[in-house]
């Protein structure tokens, strides 16, 4: 092996360390930056030397920039769905019809997409999800940005793995606080995100993987039972719950109790609980019936899932425009309240199910308040339903948008998207405007009082009016005009993202606020300068996508007009300084830190100082770049650096900077 082979090949391993401890332990030894800087460098040592790129190293795992329209597969392996029991009696009856002698594994039912990752010779070889009728979509490229699973088994071995695909509740807010909220829930992007078809977007997606069932080619080989394969799988590097219980037949409704007590401090989302027979040699004596396995059921917490009928599906569009079908059903009983509608999320999920008008389904409330129709019982004589090609309100063309499975109305006068939008302005998240909400703002709407957000504050003008309408009186009246007026105090922070622009929520604002763009004419400006790319694309956290949205928002006339509008009417584009010191000796200059530090760890206590004292940060090197301040290994940033005549500061003259300026550290 040569030397730089060897560097290659130990880039690889730290790497996979590093993800391994990030995704599969929620551990971190190193910064984000030191990560990326490995990263960095084994991709510019591939580039350098292609013929030395191993197949499964971690910057392929990044994702490629594929357009594929999904190979379809035949399974190897079973992948039918389980039997669904609602309550204990019905679990009873199975397991004693079952065997009541022998051990029961019990494991969480995530609640993502279920897919088969097909390990040959160690290799992952190809991912396919569940698909219908034993068929599955290729999705290995996506499958393979995933971080938690093995693209490289421990044992050279074939081997067959039933996993379930899904997002964690922290990294789904994250994540879907980054696009804006625009994701109704884990379930839902999950599915959307396996079937992307950029496998670089999808990495960027906070997926993970539990497996849960194992299969050789010949069936479960010499493995004679379930908790053997799972413990092999673990041992192959495969991610297994820890939660999984060994039951005895008579204490398994005792332990599903132990379950259902720990499930709302899950950090994934679940719908019950799966029960399998643990010994495989009976297994195969049960057998499967034409739709699932005998010797497993799923187990839905119950009184959560009820049997109802489809009356009628109506929409509801929402401020991005995005129309989502919804479900009137006979009104259930669910959870302690009457559920009259459940969501049917899109066209995807409805051909999935097979739902249409008339259809017998179940509704099901998974923790979420929005309760979903969840499986068809038995479907109606209207067959499946199709979502209309236009706007049920406005009559526009729906559209996609980019690869979304959801369909949006694109009119930005779109009665749906001009209500929604207000009530989200006013939200409490948002402005928080007392006294407006959603019935008050609809209310509004239709007496043509307000249309769009600046309306807003032109609204005391029908005072007198509005205290002529039901249910309106001086106190309610002067608490919603009060709320409009202190609205114009709140500053730049809230009131950017409660503008409902695309991709603009409350951290891409944050994080243009820290990097100097604290008021709206900067971000303006900048968004219409000739470098707003590169200049945007420095700010960490910003992709292509952000940056993108940025610039067309602000260079949008119809955007810009209304932003003049709220300035006239006295709304603060202006955020509230951070507390900065008198001593602004960093101040117009852009400052980029990189490498280790002895004085400083972690390195972002240097940046601190920088910023204090004025300076502004800028994760990336480029033109705009005034100085480097580079500690041990600085890598590829100084490289560019000196290449572009950055001046590099390096510790000891950092130090002395701050020393000659009293600044204590
Ligand atoms: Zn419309």
């Amino acid at each position: 092996m040569t030397k730089i082979e060897k560097e290659i090949r130990e880039l690889e391993d730290k790497i996979r360390y590093h993800q391994n401890l990030y995704y599969v332990k929620n551990e971190t030894e190193i910064s984000d930056l030191e990560f990326d800087l490995l990263f960095k460098k084994l991709q510019k040592l591939e580039e350098e030397n292609p013929e030395l790129v191993s197949e499964n190293s971690p910057t392929k795992v990044i994702g490629s920039d594929l357009d594929n329209s999904f190979e379809k597969v035949t399974h190897k392996i079973p992948v039918m769905s389980l039997a669904n029991t609602y309550n204990t009696t019905e679990l009873q009856d199975w397991i004693i019809k079952t065997s009541e002698e022998e051990l029961y594994s019990i494991e969480w039912k995530v609640d993502g997409a279920s897919i088969v990752l097909y390990y040959e010779n160690g290799k992952l070889d190809k991912a396919v999800s569940r698909g219908q009728k034993g068929i599955g979509d290729d999705i290995t490229e996506n499958i393979r940005t995933v971080k938690n699973i093995p693209l490289v088994l421990k044992e050279k071995i074939s081997i067959y793995v039933r996993g379930e695909a899904y997002m964690g509740f922290k990294d789904f807010e994250k994540f879907n606080a980054l696009n804006d909220g625009k994701y109704a829930n884990p379930r839902n992007s999950t599915s959307g995100s396996i079937k992307h078809k950029n496998s670089k977007e999808v990495a960027k997606r906070p997926i993970k993987i539990f497996t849960y069932d194992g299969y050789f080619l010949d069936g479960y080989g010499k493995i004679k039972t379930h908790t053997e394969m799972l413990a092999y799988m673990k041992k192959l590097g495969l991610p297994i719950s820890e939660d999984n219980v060994l039951s005895k037949a008579k204490d398994v409704l005792k332990n599903i109790e132990k379950f259902k007590n720990k499930k709302d401090s899950l950090d994934f989302p679940t719908d019950g609980l799966v029960i399998k027979l643990n010994d495989f040699a009976l297994r195969d004596n049960l057998g499967f019936t034409s739709h699932s396995p005998r010797w497993a059921r799923a187990f839905k917490f119950d009184a959560l899932m009820k049997e109802s009928k489809i009356i009628k599906i109506d929409f509801a569009i929402g401020r991005t425009g995005k129309i989502t079908p919804r479900a009137e059903i006979e009104p259930v009983q669910l959870g302690g309240t009457t559920v009259r509608f459940a969501t049917l999320h899109n066209q995807d999920y409805i051909n999935e199910l097979g739902v249409g008008i008339g259809a017998k389904v179940l509704v099901a409330k998974r923790g979420e308040i929005i309760p979903a129709v969840e499986e068809v019982v038995e479907a109606g004589e209207n067959g499946v339903f199709q979502l209309p090609n236009n706007c049920p309100t406005c009559k526009t063309k729906l559209d996609h948008i980019d690869d979304s499975v959801d369909k949006f109305c694109p009119n930005l006068d779109c009665p749906d998207r001009e209500v929604n939008n207000l009530i989200f302005y006013c939200a409490r998240n948002q402005m928080d405007i007392e006294g407006l909400g959603e019935k008050q703002i609809q209310n509004f709407y239709d007496l043509k009082y307000i249309k769009k957000i600046p309306d807003l504050y032109n609204l005391h003008k029908k005072e007198s009016e509005i205290m002529e309408l039901d249910g309106f009186g001086k106190k309610s009246v002067s608490i919603i005009l009060e709320g409009i007026e202190i609205s114009k105090k709140k500053d730049l922070k809230l009131l950017l993202p409660s503008l409902g622009f695309s991709e603009i929520g409350h951290k891409v604002t944050e994080l243009l606020i820290d990097s100097g763009y604290d008021d709206i004419d900067k971000i303006i400006a900048i968004a219409k300068s000739k470098n707003a790319e590169e200049e945007l694309l420095s700010i960490h956290g910003f992709g292509e996508k952000i940056v993108q949205a940025l610039i067309s928002t602000f260079q949008d006339k119809k955007v810009l007009s209304m932003i003049e509008s709220l300035k006239k009417y006295g709304l603060n584009f202006h955020a509230k300084k951070k507390e900065l010191s008198s001593n602004q000796i960093f101040l117009n200059q852009s400052w980029c830190v990189t490498g280790s530090f002895e004085k400083f760890q972690p390195r972002d206590k240097a940046m601190d100082l920088i910023l204090f004292h004025g300076g502004k940060k800028v994760t990336s090197v480029s033109s705009k770049t005034t100085h480097l301040l580079a500690g041990e290994n600085a890598g590829s940033k100084l490289e560019k650096a000196t290449e572009l005549g950055v001046k590099i500061i390096s510790e000891k003259e950092f130090l002395k900077i701050l020393s000659e300026n009293q600044i204590s550290l």
